[in-house]
């Protein structure tokens, strides 16, 4: 195995996050998502091997499995068990990989389930929540059963984050995040009470500004509620020190003074990151998108197919990544009123 030559794109960004979807598909149908269910063709397990090992080869070192709900793919287990076996070899590129993450809402995450994704070797898990009532609950999942399929939701996520920590995901140590994204006028009252449910729970809340991917979910400016304003709401209850956005990081963190953990903001409309985004996203169809607002992606299926070399697919995704200018969310404002076709969040992943 070689070790991973340094691949910078057109504003020396290097790859390191591999953002990969599982499936389009979800089990809810957040309205700020709005997934399809439609979805042609999934990789096969070997395809999705060789794309995360290829990468590995051009200096990844996180991964992490997304969706639609990536907890309905029928093969994230083996996936992962493969996973594991080839990052506990040194012959591997897996071996390069320092973390296995995921990003589920819950719904599916039952104790067993929690068991079986720490035994396969995932590192963390993400979990979606957008509000701490049913009502809030319900309509940010867009629940046609109201408040009390709201509340039934509420209480199976709730679950899913207490099957996660008795597998042996410590929150405390980061393993276990809460992901709320916070809408003016449909959910910016649930800001107080999801900080406090993440500070009962002891995970680490981020923050995520309304954002304007795909075309499905009407996006308007006036919903975005600007990291800012969250912080200064939460700093007034529970004072914080600022730690920072790590280098490559999508989140801004501090620390609650009162020594009951973290919380985070994902600014990326208001405070964009792109100057050194290191993300590459693969759809669960085999496109390659290299922002997550992009319109265009790139087909890898070409260089998955049985007749062609690995040297192929890792030239191809070099020649992506190279070429990589993109920095959407910086150019937001330049580019109002430009008619776009960006992809949707389900089918990118996130
Ligand atoms: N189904 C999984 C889940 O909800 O966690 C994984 C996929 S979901 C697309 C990944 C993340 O993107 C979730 O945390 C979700 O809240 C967030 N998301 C989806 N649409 C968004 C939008 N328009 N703006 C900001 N975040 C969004
Ligand atoms: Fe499904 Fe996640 Fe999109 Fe909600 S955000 S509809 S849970 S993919």
């Amino acid at each position: 195995m070689t070790t991973p030559g340094r691949l910078i794109d057109q504003h020396n960004r290097p790859l390191g996050v591999l953002r990969l979807s599982l499936t389009a598909r979800c089990n809810l149908s957040c309205p700020y998502c709005q997934p399809d269910g439609g979805e042609d063709s999934r990789l096969s397990l070997h395809q999705r091997l060789q794309l995360i090992r290829a990468c590995c080869e051009l200096g990844l070192t996180t991964l992490r499995l997304t969706g639609g709900e990536p907890l309905l793919a029928p093969e994230l287990d083996e996936l992962l068990q493969t996973i594991q076996q080839g990052r506990n070899s040194r012959h591997d590129p897996l071996h390069h990989l320092q973390e296995v993450a995921l990003t589920t809402n819950g719904t599916l995450l039952d104790g067993c389930r929690a068991e079986q994704l720490k035994q396969a070797g995932l590192d963390r898990i993400t979990i979606s929540l957008d509000g701490a009532t049913g009502a809030s609950v319900s309509r940010m999942a867009g629940l046609q059963g109201g408040e009390r399929h709201g509340e039934q939701l509420l209480q199976r996520v709730l679950q899913g984050i207490a099957a996660a920590k008795a597998a042996g995901f410590h929150a405390e140590s980061g393993a276990i995040k809460i992901n709320s994204v916070i809408q003016r006028g449909r959910n910016d009252d649930q800001l107080l009470p999801l900080a406090e449910l993440a500070r009962q729970q002891n995970v680490e809340l981020r923050l995520i500004e309304y954002m304007d991917v795909g075309n499905r979910n009407g996006w308007s400016a006036a919903e975005v509620v600007p990291a800012s304003e969250l912080l200064s709401q939460l700093q007034q209850r529970w004072p914080l020190e600022p730690l920072g956005r790590p280098q490559h990081g999508t989140a801004s963190r501090w620390r609650y003074r009162d020594g009951a953990g973290h919380v985070a903001a994902v600014a990326s409309i208001s405070q964009p990151f792109c100057g050194d985004c290191n993300r590459l996203r693969i759809t669960a169809e085999g496109m390659a998108y290299t922002c997550l607002f992009a319109e265009q992606g790139h087909d890898l299926r070409p260089f998955l197919a049985p007749d062609s070399s690995t040297y192929e697919l890792q030239d191809a995704l070099k020649a992506i990544w190279q070429q990589r200018t993109d920095r959407y969310s910086e150019e937001r404002d330049q580019r109002q009123g430009e008619i776009r076709q960006p992809a949707e969040m389900a089918y990118l992943g996130g």
